[in-house]
């Protein structure tokens, strides 16, 4: 079996801008989410990829703090609701910040049932643990954020925005 497509069929590679952070701390992740809130400019679709319990939910409740999107402590995991949806703003203009987390789907079809395409729109900050479950999600995702434990409370956190 191959997977590897003939290359005249290949797209030239999207320009790529990785940034990386280290933290000892859910605090710490919740500063870098704060920092990543000035450096992400919608519309964008993120995967935020990790094994259970490494910060993905943690980093959102930065991103909506600095957006004035919701205070940490009501940033909460979407695990059984799905979406979580809260009014920002970022520069001065208004920002639409929606957290999911997928991990519960089962396939392309329930995924449909969230209406992703439509959540997209030009002020909107699309966030998805556990997205790279979702080819589609993966096709129209704009960026990832990777977060792998590092021993005990440390974290490696990569974020790579497509541009
Ligand atoms: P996920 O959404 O990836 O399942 P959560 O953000 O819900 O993970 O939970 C991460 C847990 O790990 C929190 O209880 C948080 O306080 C703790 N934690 C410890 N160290 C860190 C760190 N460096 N970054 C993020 N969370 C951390
Ligand atoms: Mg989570």
């Amino acid at each position: 079996m191959t997977n590897a497509a003939p290359p005249a069929a290949k797209t030239p590679p999207e320009a790529v801008k990785t940034h990386e952070f280290t933290t000892q701390s859910g605090a710490d992740t919740i500063e870098v989410g704060r920092q990543l809130a000035k450096l992400v400019k919608p519309p964008q679709l993120l995967i935020l990829r990790g094994d259970l319990g490494t910060g993905k939910t943690t980093l959102v409740k930065g991103i909506a703090q600095a957006l004035d999107a919701a205070e940490a402590d009501e940033v909460t995991s979407p695990t059984f609701t799905l979406i979580h949806e809260y009014d920002g703003t970022q520069d001065g203009k208004p920002v639409k910040l929606f957290h999911l987390d997928v991990y519960r789907l089962e396939g392309e079809r329930q995924l449909e049932t969230l209406g992703l395409d439509e959540l997209l729109t030009p002020d909107a900050l699309v966030l998805v643990e556990w997205g790279e479950k979702f080819k589609s999600i993966k096709k129209k995702s704009t960026g990832e954020i990777a977060i792998t434990s590092t021993g005990g409370d440390a974290r490696k956190i990569t974020v790579t925005l497509k541009e």
